[in-house]
């Protein structure tokens, strides 16, 4: 099955994607005025399972919350529609994004009154990270943190993050590293990491950067397995004096960044800590797994 044949939800309904519409006066097409979550499957042990669904659906809950959109699901409504989504499809790796906006109603920038959210929701197969990308790592450029300053809003108003990542993809790399007066921030589409002398480090998860739920992955797992970690602000020479230089995000799990501005990370290969790291990151996929498939037998099956 290919991508743009999959069932999508629309607002209760279950229809084609090529079939689904929503108005022009959606206020997440006016206004960018929406929230949205990816959540990774991927295939362990003959499971299909989603990486951390729970925390997912609980930064969902926290950006509507943030911007005051009604939560029309809870989330065993959430899991139950995740399910589904997945089911549905043959792919044994997928990708699910869940959009929440606030509806559809006359243009004005105040909320409209007694309007219910336009809730919709996909799953598209799963790019796997080329064995090269883990292989060789891959490039990476800086650019100034232009956004606003409620990044850690899973906001669809993404004119910022879109601009960056095209920004580094016309300069031959695969993301851009945001820097906001001198210090790293995060990534177009991803969070940061920095390895520096055998600790782990990456900034706070505040307004400046997105909570993700693979940053948080990464230090539970590092520090379950003993690794030195600090969570404190980064100095942009920090950044390029970096031993390791990491990206994860949950569309590419973790990647190593070997070139930085042009120039080789360390040594310009993939660190062992990376190397340590990616394996360990597997396994926890593999518990999270099971945990799902327990879950999965309590719930009700339909959302
Ligand atoms: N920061 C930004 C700006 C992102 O877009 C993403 C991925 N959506 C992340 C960080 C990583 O978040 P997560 O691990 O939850 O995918």
């Amino acid at each position: 099955m290919e991508w743009d044949q999959a069932t999508c939800y629309l607002n209760g309904q279950w229809l084609p994607l090529a079939e689904a519409r929503v108005s022009v006066l959606d206020r997440g097409f006016i206004f960018g005025d929406g929230i949205y979550e990816v959540v990774p499957v991927d295939t362990v042990d003959s499971v299909r399972a989603p990486f951390r669904a729970v925390e997912h659906f609980a930064r969902l809950s926290r950006s509507m919350a943030a911007v005051r959109i009604d939560n029309p699901h809870d989330d065993s409504q959430w899991l139950a529609l995740l399910s589904q989504l997945i089911e549905r499809h043959p792919w044994p790796r997928q990708s699910v994004y869940l959009q929440v906006t606030r509806g559809v109603a006359k243009r004005d920038h105040a909320f409209p009154r007694g309007v219910s959210p336009t809730v919709f929701a996909v799953s598209s197969p799963w790019q796997v990270i080329a064995g090269e990308q883990l292989e060789q790592g891959v490039a990476a450029v800086t650019h100034a943190d232009e956004r606003w300053l409620r990044c850690d809003i899973k906001s669809v108003s993404l004119l910022g993050n879109v601009l960056m990542r095209q920004f580094a993809l016309e300069h031959d790399a695969a993301e851009a590293i945001l820097l906001r007066n001198g210090r790293l921030t995060e990534g177009s589409s991803a969070n940061v990491f920095v390895v520096r002398a055998g600790r782990l480090a990456a900034p706070a998860k505040d307004h400046l950067i997105l909570p993700g739920i693979t940053y948080d992955a990464v230090f539970d797992i590092a520090r379950a397995h003993g690794l030195a970690c600090d969570v404190r602000p980064l100095a942009e020479a920090e950044l390029r004096a970096a031993d390791e230089i990491w990206l994860s995000s949950s569309g590419r799990e973790i990647l190593p960044v070997t070139r930085l501005d042009g120039t080789a990370v360390a040594d310009g290969r993939v660190g062992p800590l990376f190397r340590q790291m990616h394996a360990w990151f597997q396994e926890a996929k593999r518990s999270d797994a099971l945990l799902w498939r327990e879950r999965m037998q309590q719930f009700p099956r339909a959302a």
